[in-house]
């Protein structure tokens, strides 16, 4: 998250920023980051920064898998396991329980940044 955060500094430092109104960012399901904790950490570390006072949106990408046996190509299943706030995903095919490849699920990462005059960058 700290990563994140940091390179949005670094893009906005570009520029002649006044204020940011919200930035966007895309979280995996399969990451288990979760939705409050990054709110949190993102006002904590926006705070003395061009960010303070921005609305932090966090947008969740489902997870897409790829059967190397069989070809099937869609979400993967899951688990609700009771004690956990969320679900566990399968990461095996749930067509053939064959070996998969992760194709979506894993992102970490900036979608857009709006600026208060409204200027997307
Ligand atoms: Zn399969």
């Amino acid at each position: 998250m700290s990563d994140i955060i940091k390179a949005v500094l670094d893009e906005l430092s570009k520029y002649d920023v006044e204020g940011v109104e919200e930035v966007v960012i895309v979280i995996g399901d399969l990451t288990n980051l979760g939705e409050e904790q990054l709110v949190f950490a993102f006002e904590v570390m926006s705070q003395d920064t061009v960010l303070e006072g921005s609305k932090l949106i966090v947008e969740h990408e489902k997870i897409r898998l790829k059967c190397k046996v069989c070809d099937f190509d869609g979400p993967a299943e899951v688990i609700m396991n009771e004690g956990y706030d969320h679900s566990i995903p399968v990461l095996s095919c749930p067509r053939c329980s064959g070996p998969v490849n992760v194709i979506k699920g894993m992102e970490c990462c900036l979608r857009s940044v709006k600026i208060r005059e409204g200027t997307d960058v």
